[in-house]
């Protein structure tokens, strides 16, 4: 393909992609293919000879279209948005076009700078602490885009890990590196994110999931019992990691409080803000940040709501050092003249290898404005609370947890196992996607606001597909007590031993056996 091919294909393919998201409405919202569909209709060898561009584009439209989940589609309500717009692809499509690899300010100066001033803009957008800011004179502060929030955790337990053995080393200078780590214990909640016990597992260090209250949250008070309790024991607390916005229920962690025992007890309190992290834009959700003079790093996805295209993780810290002292390896290949005076990205991050992600955050920025982004977040709260009165309208369901941001947790009252058939009936109508939580056990369907530009009529479409399979579950469950209640009686009037099972079966689902009509119960 030359260059002038490269033009026309490329106005196709814009074409492709604005026909595909004009259209996405008709495709079922997840595939209809089992595992393996793709190996039985492609080649299973490389072909030796270059093939045409008309028979790459046909496969994709009769081969991978069907087996894709249509995360654009009016209706997902999945995980969390996957941040898109034109501004952020085309922005992407340059990063490609300009083919750089940006590791080190001299590898690509440009990269480096926009880099330093996007994560500039953004903590000033969201009202972070000056310090942590990396244009705040005199300060230490700075910040770096990760490919996902799960480095972003990783690298800052890392850091803190670092400092733990540091000054650990200064107290025990003749106990080995693999008896002081023994030593460590993290901290998070119970509701926080996979990623950061992945992070503990990968940094080798003991952890503690801690309880929740009401709300979902984790208190200070909660952390400071288990540090007391791990101090007594011998153990060494190092790091702490709170969540606003958790992926189950979005609740928000008490960071004043969290912070307050880091502070007394010189513990790293990192914040996970993937999703929720993105509303700071918002000045109606400043008050998350009370607390934040205690914290140490802090990390956000752009490329989860804020209609930048994967990837886009964005954190900062308080004291770069603490960061880059943990991950700094500086072979003579990799040096340069300026390095007194730069940023050399390569020390904040585990890859080497850099794409230019800073790209998408200007385009985006420049061509929403921060009202726009506001717009769009205020625009998902909305809906949240649209969908959060359609359910509270009916008696049929409950709500866990606070509707703040774009998800709303439900279930239909009683046992799990209603939710679950109707869960596994949405998902398989093809009309709708959402995936559950378990929060103490109870299982709830999330909601999540994900459509780029969603409307009232996607939340009312959703609401008509949640409705009519909750009827077709409720009518089920009602055929099948009525026969276990029958049976009950049968078998109670023979003294058969057979009622005991049968009372079973309807204790399990909640049940009064002879009542006239299901009795519905708290879980
Ligand atoms: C989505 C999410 C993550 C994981 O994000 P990745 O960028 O995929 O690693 C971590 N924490 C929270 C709270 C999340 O919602």
């Amino acid at each position: 393909m030359d260059g002038e091919a490269f033009s026309r294909r490329a106005a196709e393919m814009a074409d492709f992609i604005n026909r595909y998201l004009r259209d996405i409405k008709e495709y079922r919202v997840t595939p209809a293919v089992t595992p393996g569909y793709l190996h039985r209709l492609l080649p299973s060898e490389a072909p030796r000879r270059p093939e045409s561009w008309e028979s790459i584009m046909s496969d994709v439209e009769d081969t991978i279209l069907p087996g894709m989940t249509h995360w654009q589609h009016p209706g997902f309500h999945a995980y969390f948005p996957a941040g898109n717009s034109y501004a952020s692809i085309l922005a992407d499509m340059l990063s490609d076009g300009l083919g750089c690899i940006g590791f080190s300010w001299a590898a690509s100066p440009a990269m480096t700078e926009l880099e330093t001033l996007m994560v500039d803009w953004l903590g000033r957008m969201m009202g972070l602490p000056k310090e942590m800011l990396p244009y705040t004179e005199g300060g230490n502060g700075g910040g770096v885009i990760q490919g996902s929030a799960s480095e972003c955790t990783l690298v800052c337990m890392l850091a803190a890990r670092a400092k733990a053995l540091n000054e650990l080393k200064e107290i025990y200078p003749d106990e080995e590196d693999c008896v002081l780590l023994s030593k460590l214990v993290a901290y998070f909640s119970e509701e926080a994110h996979s990623s950061v016990e992945k992070a503990a597992n990968i940094a080798f260090v003991k952890r503690r999931k801690l309880p929740t209250d009401a709300h979902y949250s984790c208190r200070g008070e909660t952390l400071r019992k288990a540090v007391e309790t791990d101090v007594e024991k011998g153990l060494v607390p190092f790091f702490v990691c709170a969540t606003i916005g958790t992926t189950g229920v979005c609740a928000c962690d008490d960071v004043e409080g969290l912070g307050r025992v880091c502070s007394e007890r010189n513990l790293w309190l990192h914040v996970d803000g993937a999703y929720s992290g993105n509303a700071l834009i918002c000045p109606e959700f400043r008050y998350l940040l009370r607390g934040f003079q205690y914290v140490k790093s802090f990390n956000f996805n752009p490329n989860k709501w804020m209609m930048v295209n994967f990837d886009c993780s964005v954190m900062w810290v308080r004291d770069k050092h603490a960061l880059t002292n943990a991950l700094t390896v500086n072979p003579i290949y990799l040096q340069h003249d300026n390095e007194a005076h730069s940023i050399d990205y390569r020390n904040w991050t585990i890859p080497l290898s850099r794409r230019f992600r800073s790209l998408k955050l200007w385009f985006v920025i420049r061509m929403y404005g921060v009202e726009g982004l506001q717009q769009y977040i205020r625009s998902h709260v909305a809906m949240a609370k649209r969908f959060e009165a359609l359910v509270r309208r009916d008696a049929r369901f409950e709500i866990l947890g606070d509707v703040v941001f774009g998800l709303v947790c439900f279930r239909l009252k009683g046992p799990n196992n209603l939710t679950e058939s109707l869960l596994r009936r949405i998902n398989q109508s093809g009309k709708a996607h959402m995936v559950p939580a378990s929060l103490r056990g109870t299982f709830v369907i999330r909601f999540a606001v994900c459509h780029p530009d969603p409307t009232e009529e996607h939340v009312q479409q959703t609401w008509g597909v949640i409705t009519s399979n909750a009827e077709c579950v409720l009518f089920e469950r009602e055929v099948v007590v009525e026969k276990l209640r029958r049976l009950f009686s049968k078998y109670k009037e023979n003294r058969s031993r057979r009622p005991i099972r049968i009372l079973g079966e309807l204790k399990k689902n909640c049940i009064e056996p002879l009542g006239p009509h299901p009795k519905t119960c708290r879980r």
